[in-house]
């Protein structure tokens, strides 16, 4: 089953390796600097991956998690777009 792990992820707050699919992308984008949700994989750059669920994603932002792997600040319209996408 080696083919499998490529999909593997691992979250960047609490750790857990998961599934890809399970696992939020969130990409800043080589040409443009920008960071972005990276929904279809269309996005290449350097990229952290995050759990669906909002513990995860405010401790990786209390912990400043985002800017010490992207080397910036995660824009506030992405927290937004990303706190709505879990709040379900
Ligand atoms: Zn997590």
């Amino acid at each position: 089953m080696k083919n499998n792990k490529k999909f593997l992820r691992q979250c960047i707050d609490c750790r857990k390796i998961k599934r890809k699919e399970d696992l939020i992308r969130i990409t800043k984008d080589n040409k443009t600097k920008e960071i972005k949700i990276n929904k279809n994989n269309k996005i290449y750059g350097r990229s952290v991956y995050i759990c669906k669920n909002i513990e995860c994603l405010e401790n990786a932002i209390k912990k400043k998690k985002f800017e010490k792997i992207l080397s910036s600040n995660l824009p506030e319209s992405i927290k937004e777009e990303l706190y709505a996408v879990l709040k379900k």
